[in-house]
C-alpha cells in the first residue's frame, strides 16, 4: 500500500499568491471597468535585453544544424557559462570563487529549495521572519520542522528571527544556535540590505558554531551603496560556512527563461564531508543540465553590450522604487526598502491587518500588492509593493495612493 508523504499536509492552505490572484479575479469580475495596477507578484515586465535575444537567435541557429547541434547539456554548466560568472561575479569582486564551484541552474528557487537535501534531518533551520516561503516550506516537505501552530502561525522547531522596525529589519544572531541559517540580502519581501561589517558578523557566528549560511543574493544586482557586500564570499572566512544562491530572474530578466546558479566552495566542510562533492552529486542525479541556448542567453549578460542594457533595465526599476518610496512618503506612509532592492515595505495606515489594507488598496485604487502577513507573524500590519511594474503604471498608482 502506498503511503504519503505525511510532511506535506503540515503545510497550511493555500499559497498567498493564489489567494491574491483568486481575490483580484473575483473583484475584476464584480467591477469589469475597473482599471487594476498589479505591483505585487515580484515578476519583471520589460523584455529581454537585445543581446540577449540576440544569443538566443543564434543559439537556436546552432541547434539547427548537425555540426553545431547541442543535446544534453554538462549538468553541472557548460564552462563558457561557469567561467565568465567565476570571473565577473567573483573574482572581479576580489572573491576567491573558482568556475568548478560554480553549479548552473535553471533557477534560485528550485536550488533554495533542494539544498536542504544535502543536510541531516535533524539539522535545525533558522529564518528570518518575515521570510521568502521556501526556506521554510522545503524544510517542512523533507521532515525538519514540527507540526505548523495556527496561533503563531510558526513551525515547531524552526528559529524565527524577526526582523521589526525596532532593529532595523535586521535579523539578530541567534540565541539558541541553529544548524542551518537562511539569509537573503537584499531582502525580499522588506527590501533591506545588510552591511559587510554586520555579515561579517554572521560569518564569524557560523564558523564558531559549525553552522552553514544558505546566503540568497537573488537581488544584488540592485544593490547602489558602497559598504553593501555583493556576495557572502567578500567576508572573511565564507568559503568556509557559506552556500550562495543567485539568479538571472530579476538581473537580467530571465523569470521566464529560467537560470540561475549555486556556489558551493571546496572548503566547506560538514563532519569533514565537503558539501561541493554532495551537491554535485545531488545535481548530477537529479538534474539534467539547463538549456543550451538558455546559458548562451546568459553568458551575453556578461557581455560589454548585454552588461550595458541589462543595468539600464534595473536602473529602470529602480527608478520606480524611487518613485513608490518618495510618493508614499509624500502621501504620509511609513516606507523603507527600494534603494538596494526592487521592493518597497510599508506600515499599513492605522493599525490595519496586512489583508484590510489589501482589500481596501484594491477597492478603493485598484491596486495590488502582497499582505506583509503572507511572509510570516513579524509581516503582519506590512505591505510589499514592487517596483517592476511599467513606468506610467507606477506613476499612476502612487497618485492614486495620494487620494486614498
Ligand atoms: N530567491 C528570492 C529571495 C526570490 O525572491 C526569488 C524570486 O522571487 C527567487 C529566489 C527565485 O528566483 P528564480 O526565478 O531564479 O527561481
Amino acid at each position: 500500500m502506498a503511503t504519503i508523504n505525511r510532511n506535506y499536509l503540515k503545510l497550511p492552505g493555500s499559497y498567498l499568491f493564489s489567494t491574491i490572484g483568486r481575490k483580484v479575479k473575483e473583484y475584476g469580475e464584480q467591477n469589469p471597468e475597473a482599471d487594476i495596477i498589479r505591483l505585487g507578484i515580484g515578476d519583471v515586465t520589460r523584455p529581454l535585453a537585445p543581446s540577449i535575444i540576440q544569443a538566443l537567435h543564434s543559439a537556436v541557429e546552432e541547434m539547427s544544424k548537425e555540426e553545431s547541434f547541442k543535446g544534453y547539456a554538462p549538468d553541472l554548466g557548460y564552462e563558457f557559462l561557469r567561467d565568465i560568472i567565476a570571473k565577473k561575479d567573483y573574482q572581479e569582486r576580489g572573491c576567491q570563487i573558482q568556475a568548478d564551484e560554480i553549479f548552473v541552474s535553471d533557477g534560485a528557487k528550485s536550488d533554495c529549495g533542494n539544498i536542504q537535501e544535502i543536510f541531516g534531518v535533524e539539522n535545525k533551520i533558522a529564518v528570518c521572519d518575515p521570510v521568502y516561503p521556501v526556506y521554510v516550506d522545503s524544510n517542512v516537505m523533507a521532515g525538519r520542522t514540527g507540526e505548523y501552530d495556527v496561533a503563531s502561525q510558526r513551525f515547531h522547531g524552526v528559529i524565527y528571527m524577526p526582523c521589526t522596525e525596532e532593529n532595523g529589519f535586521m535579523p539578530e544572531l541567534p540565541k539558541e544556535v541553529p544548524d542551518l541559517i537562511y539569509l537573503c540580502f537584499p531582502n525580499n519581501p522588506t527590501g533591506a540590505v545588510m552591511k559587510k561589517a554586520d555579515l561579517q558578523r554572521w560569518v564569524d557566528y557560523a564558523r564558531e558554531h559549525k553552522a552553514v549560511i544558505l546566503y540568497d543574493s537573488a537581488y544584488e544586482a540592485y544593490i547602489s551603496e558602497e559598504d553593501v557586500p555583493h556576495s557572502i564570499y567578500e567576508c572573511e572566512g565564507a568559503r568556509e560556512c557559506a552556500i550562495e544562491f543567485r539568479s538571472f530572474s530579476k538581473t537580467a530578466g530571465f523569470t521566464g527563461l529560467r537560470l540561475g546558479y549555486t556556489v558551493v566552495p571546496k572548503d566547506l566542510l560538514v563532519e569533514g564531508v565537503a558539501l561541493h562533492s554532495l551537491w554535485a552529486r545531488r545535481h548530477g542525479t537529479k538534474f539534467n543540465g539547463a538549456p543550451y541556448i538558455v546559458q548562451k542567453a546568459g553568458e551575453a549578460v556578461y557581455s560589454l553590450a548585454g552588461r550595458k542594457e541589462v543595468e539600464e533595465q534595473i536602473a529602470y526599476y529602480m527608478g520606480n522604487a524611487k518613485i513608490i518610496l518618495e510618493g508614499l512618503q509624500a502621501a504620509g506612509f511609513e516606507a523603507s526598502g527600494g534603494k538596494n532592492a526592487p521592493y518597497i515595505w510599508l506600515k499599513t495606515p492605522n493599525c490595519m491587518t496586512s489583508w484590510e489594507f489589501f482589500d481596501m488598496l484594491l477597492e478603493k485604487a485598484n491596486v495590488v500588492g502582497t499582505p506583509g502577513s503572507g511572509f510570516g507573524p513579524h509581516g503582519e500590519h506590512y505591505f510589499r509593493l514592487t517596483a517592476f511594474g511599467s513606468r506610467e503604471n507606477t506613476i499612476r498608482a502612487m497618485e492614486r495612493f495620494k487620494s486614498l
